[in-house]
């Protein structure tokens, strides 16, 4: 297996992937693949639902939110977002950590008034703004921050307590820790980082945000229409909900979250290390109080080293190395399904790369 620190899609457990493999052609005894099942079927139905109540459990995600599954990635939310909740003479805030940030934004401005609360943009997103809340209109319908800066690697260590509904993109960070779901009205997440594989997003939901949704949307645009048919309204993506199943199974085998969280603070130290005890040679781009634990930026001192240290590492096998083409330097996601064993191979790549160097 390669040493995989794609920023996503990005590196999937083995487990899955081989328990995927061997019931790829007949699944459950149907005499069938997954893919082949009618999302009607009792079989598929159990998958659909397992995942659902795996999550719940996982998160501890009370019955006052609903969990859909909807296709259109993270990108379909920045819009279905406004468009459900932006609501006639309400504003959508934004707080810009990020060139995600700025497309949720973007989506919401076609749709309504908008207004940014904080933005760390002049210092090209090194870290999380400080978040005065006094400054949220009083007509704000919502909130809307990145939890996780997947470009830049910043992450939020901890969310302010405002008296609107705070929605989350947490395509870059979900399940990578415990989580107070009631902090939140909302959470969306592309999978293809460490729910699955591409094609599903997740939505969190509380149940009465949902109820105030707007009639006249488009009926795919519409939440209500996801929660009222158990996000079977259309065909679902049934074989990357099934990886979502599978992914979450290898979670509670892993031993749940609390054990997630510690080994992704373990892998994240042992390069942030690395970095700080560089003397300068390896610069982190986040400020120390907003690294994120996901995808770790860094440059090197000049741009002929970093092209060098890519192509080196590229030559021993690492994979997805290189920084986001908006910052340039480097970049190591380090997702949950990143071993730990990935990680110190990765570190000692960069230790004899700085001693030769
Ligand atoms: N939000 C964040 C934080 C992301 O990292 C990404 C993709 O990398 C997206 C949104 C866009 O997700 P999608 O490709 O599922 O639309």
């Amino acid at each position: 297996r390669a040493l995989n620190f794609n920023a996503g899609p990005a590196a999937l457990p083995e487990e899955v992937l081989l328990q995927a493999k061997k019931e790829l052609l007949n699944f459950n005894g149907t005499g069938m693949s997954i893919m082949e099942l009618s999302h009607r079927s009792k079989d598929y139905e159990a998958v659909h639902n397992g995942a659902q109540t795996q999550l719940r459990n996982l998160l501890q995600i009370s019955d006052e939110y609903e969990i859909l599954f909807i296709q259109g990635g993270a990108s379909l939310q920045f819009s279905m977002v406004p468009m459900n909740l932006l609501t006639e003479g309400k504003v959508g805030s934004y707080v810009l950590t990020g060139s995600w940030s700025e497309k949720a934004l973007k989506e919401a401005k076609k749709v309504g008034a908008t207004s940014v609360l904080a933005s760390t943009k002049d210092e090209n997103y090194k870290s999380i703004p400080q978040i005065n809340v006094d400054n949220l209109e009083s007509n704000a319908a919502y909130l809307h921050v990145t939890s996780n800066n997947t470009i830049y690697g910043t992450q939020w260590q901890s969310y302010p307590d405002v008296s609107v509904p705070l929605i989350a993109d947490m395509s870059s960070d979900i399940l990578s820790k415990s989580l107070n779901i009631n902090q939140f009205g909302m959470i969306y997440a592309g999978a293809q980082k460490n729910l699955g594989p591409s094609g599903v997003t997740v939505v969190i939901v509380k149940k009465d945000l949902i109820q105030a949704s707007v009639d006249h949307l488009p009926t795919m645009l519409n939440y209500q229409t996801h929660s009222q048919n158990n996000s079977l309204y259309n065909t679902p993506p049934t074989f990357a909900i099934y990886l979502l199943k599978l992914t979450l199974d290898w979670v509670e085998n892993q031993g749940g979250i609390t054990a997630i969280e510690q080994k992704n603070n373990e892998k994240a130290k042992i390069l942030y290390d690395v970095i700080d005890e560089s003397n300068g040679f390896y610069s982190g781009h986040a400020n120390l109080d907003s690294r994120s634990n996901m995808n770790v930026t860094f440059t090197l001192p000049d741009e002929d080293s970093t092209k060098e240290f890519l192509t080196l590492a590229k030559e021993n096998g690492f994979v997805g190395l290189n920084g986001h083409r908006s910052v340039g330097g480097c970049r190591a996601s380090i997702y949950n399904a990143v071993p730990v064993e990935h990680v110190v191979q990765l570190a000692e790549f960069m230790k004899n790369y700085r001693q030769k160097g």
